[in-house]
């Protein structure tokens, strides 16, 4: 066989180390850069990168995981599938651009998550007049950089039965695996390409295999294989699989001529010794987790490589999936307490983990015995200090889940809150208010240390008065205090609850140029002090109306932080519950009578697998009452969903039992409405009337006849009026002429009842 490396990882973080491409690529579409500075400073990205992962002793190193926005756009790209509407673009950069983002003509394509991740990907769009065609110039360009370099280089594309199965057919109702046939030949003249350009491996990422996939699935994907692995020219192939466990399809997949599978060990639980091909399969185990930030247990990751040394033809080290979704280094972090710092691994600690596993196998731990004894040390002083195991928070919590009633029925509720006199149609919006350049230069100079702290909350406190003004102004019936002082729904309150650690850089890509910072639960979770009373008492203060209080869900701060890996998942939501769960309960006290709680990642931690789901969803809707059900009756309990395809979720979100759900429906035309119907949800629903997503300003005639559409599908008596999410992207100009045709739009369908 072609020569089998020993370290690897699947992929690595492609922003810059202080998002030096996340600036690069904004000043380019401000104009402010020209295409081949951007060009020189990617190529440097590309460099500093690779060098480093080669220098720190991986043997293989992947190349063509740097992306100027999104991998899966960049196979779209290479296969020649971007959308008709982008051809007449002349750059080949502003046409990629331009699927990602759109401009003053184009739509952009739709962006979803990658499988359970928080990253976001492009969704192709493939119709039946798609001719694909392969542009191999990225990826051959990369390898030729790398190689130049001296990099051990192995490229890395998107294969074809993933790219086909997360890409969105257009003007047909077929299967777009029934196109893989299209695809295999452009994937074997691409390995052509490849091997001539001198790679000896190429990893091919089929983490769709890691869901369910029917049987007629796995065997189109292993006859693309069989085609693929038969060809005399070409060089091995790494089939990577990541995010889960292949199940079915690694039999199929290991009856190929692949020669390398790439398994992911953390996520998932493949048991590799029943697949006898694998003995002559190189076997890349996934066993220092990617995606999460905890330091590697080098003992049992060790242990667990000793015993697929006998099942697997040769055995090399990595990462369980692609180091994109964790920050580049923990050298950036000042603000770490020495333990906590212990317990952490970024990414070039992955490596450094993947390396000392690599030599540890293959010349024995001596040699490296340090590191081991590091990381045994640490895990010891993670699994005794006194932050991890608050015996308060653990008894309180086992008391109150053993013997929480939960709410009243929610007629009894109805009646209880009928003394909040709403109107019919009642009308709102979903929390935020436009981050305005007030708001962004007051929290600049707060963090420069040019105004103080009192100056700040002044600032903001005039941003409050601004929105609940606009609002009585706009006559809407529940207001909002318009979160000024949030610099995000999760981080704000992560910085203020015991038991999470918010970075000082550990940004991560989101989506193209968009990062974020997910904080680290790394403790049980305490509420020390109410977080959000004074400001929802003080919006409550200056109108008659009610003003609601606005929480983030248990299982949304989940979804956007890195979690524990010591404990179930569940158990750490109920911990975060229980502080949302007194915030509702100081929010009552403090005279607030309506308060939301938001679970837009409901869906996001939804598992891969089917038989996985009833298991998350109880224990997600659990945490999700638990946090609600400490008000009384007459309080009245919102949630927000950001999504209208619920699928799997939509008898979840029944289940959540708020009062009132709020939910992305502009542009799904109110079919959310059906949807809940058939689960027999009879709570109040708020389908958004308008698209925020969009500057558009909709008209009051559009939005009246989107309430009459709902009206179809809910009583009267259940029917809110609001935006599909919250309004911090816009502008405020635009803000208040859709907001004033949504309570027009109210007004007129209250009339013609
Ligand atoms: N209350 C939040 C806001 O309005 C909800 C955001 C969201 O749904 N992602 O911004
Ligand atoms: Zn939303």
């Amino acid at each position: 066989m072609t020569f089998s490396f020993t370290a690897t990882v699947l992929g690595s973080p492609r922003i810059g180390p202080n998002r030096e491409l996340k600036k690069a690529v904004e000043s380019y579409w401000a104009g402010r850069l020209d295409a081949e500075a951007l060009d020189a400073l990617a190529r440097d990205l590309r460099r500093q990168t690779w060098t480093s992962l080669r220098d720190a002793g991986l043997d293989s190193v992947p190349v063509n995981t740097f992306s100027y926005y999104d991998h899966v756009l960049d196979t779209a790209a290479m296969l020649g599938a971007l959308p008709d509407r982008v051809a007449g673009i002349e750059s080949d950069l502003d046409r990629y651009f331009a699927a990602a983002r759109g401009n003053d003509t184009v739509a952009p394509l739709e962006m979803t998550k990658w499988f359970d991740t928080n990253y976001h990907y492009l969704v192709p769009e493939i119709s039946p007049t798609t001719t694909f065609a392969l542009d191999p110039s990225k990826v051959l360009r990369e390898l030729e950089e790398a190689r130049a370099l001296d990099i051990p280089a192995r490229p890395v594309v998107v294969g074809p039965v993933t790219f086909l199965l997360l890409s969105k057919a257009v003007g047909s109702d077929a299967p777009l695996l029934d196109r893989l046939d299209e695809l295999v030949p452009l994937y074997a003249d691409l390995l052509g390409r490849l091997a001539d350009a001198g790679a000896d491996w190429v990893q091919i990422d089929e983490p769709a295999l890691v869901a369910d996939r029917t049987p007629e699935e796995i065997a189109a994907a292993k006859r693309a294989y069989d085609r693929l692995s038969a060809l005399e020219s070409r060089p091995a192939i790494l089939l990577a699989s990541y995010f889960g466990s292949l199940g079915d399809a690694l039999p199929a997949i290991a009856s190929t001529g692949v020669e390398g599978i790439a398994i992911d060990l953390v996520a998932g639980s493949d048991t590799l010794a029943t697949v006898p091909d694998l003995t002559r399969k190189h076997v890349v185990a996934g066993v220092v987790d990617g995606r999460n930030i905890w330091r590697t247990d080098l003992d049992a990751a060790l242990a667990s490589l000793g015993t697929l040394l006998g099942s697997t033809g040769s055995l090399a080290v990595s990462t369980s999936c692609s180091l994109l979704h964790v920050p580049y280094t923990l050298d950036a972090e000042t603000g770490l307490d020495k333990a906590l710092r212990s317990w952490l691994a970024f990414g070039t600690e992955k490596v450094r983990e993947v390396v000392t596993l690599g030599t540890a196998l293959t010349s024995g731990r001596e040699s490296v015995e340090d590191e081991f004894a590091l990381a045994r040390a640490a895990a010891s002083t993670r699994s005794t200090d006194r932050r991890l195991h608050d015996a308060t928070v653990r008894a309180r919590l086992d008391a109150l889940t053993a013997s929480d009633p939960g709410r009243s029925p929610a007629a009894e509720r109805r009646e209880a809150q009928s003394a909040l006199s709403l109107p019919v149609l009642p009308t709102t919006t979903i929390g935020s208010y436009p981050q305005t350049t007030q708001i962004r230069v007051a929290r600049a100079a707060r963090r420069k240390g040019e105004i103080d702290e009192s100056e700040y909350l002044n600032r903001m406190r005039a941003e409050v008065a601004d929105v609940v003004a606009l609002q009585e102004k706009l006559d809407l019936d529940v207001l909002v205090h318009g979160e000024p002082e949030r610099n995000d729904m999760v981080q704000y309150f992560a910085e203020q609850l015991d038991g999470f650690f918010a970075t000082d850089n550990g940004w991560v890509q989101s989506y193209g140029s968009r990062c974020v910072r997910p904080p680290i639960l790394y403790g049980d979770v305490r509420r020390s002090n109410p977080m959000t009373v004074e400001w929802i008492t003080y919006a409550q203060s200056l109108t008659q109306r009610p003003v609601k209080g606005m929480l983030t869900g248990p299982v949304t701060i989940l979804a956007w932080s890195f979690v524990r890996d010591d404990q179930p998942l569940a158990d750490s939501a109920n911990q975060v519950a229980l502080a949302i769960r007194d915030e509702t309960v100081d929010l009552q006290g403090a005279g607030i009578r309506i308060v939301q709680v938001d679970e837009p990642a409901l869906r996001e931690l939804l598992p891969l697998r089917a038989a996985d789901q009833p298991a998350y969803l109880d224990w997600s809707v659990g945490a999700f009452r638990l946090a609600t059900s400490g008000v009384s009756d007459s309080t009245q309990i919102h949630t927000h969903l950001c999504y209208s395809e619920f699928g799997e979720v939509i008898e979840a979100i029944a289940r959540l039992d708020a009062d009132v759900t709020s939910i992305e429906a502009a542009r799904s035309h109110m079919e959310v409405l059906d949807d809940l119907n058939a689960v027999g949800f009879d709570l109040g629903v708020g389908p958004g009337v308008y698209d925020i997503h969009s500057p558009r300003v909709p008209g009051v005639e559009e939005i009246a006849a989107s309430l009459r559409e709902a009206l179809k599908a809910v009583p009267v008596e259940r029917l809110w009026v609001n935006p599909d999410c919250g309004l911090k992207t816009r502008g405020p100009a635009e803000v208040e002429a859709s907001l004033r045709n949504l309570v027009d739009a109210a007004k007129l369908v209250r009339a013609e009842l």
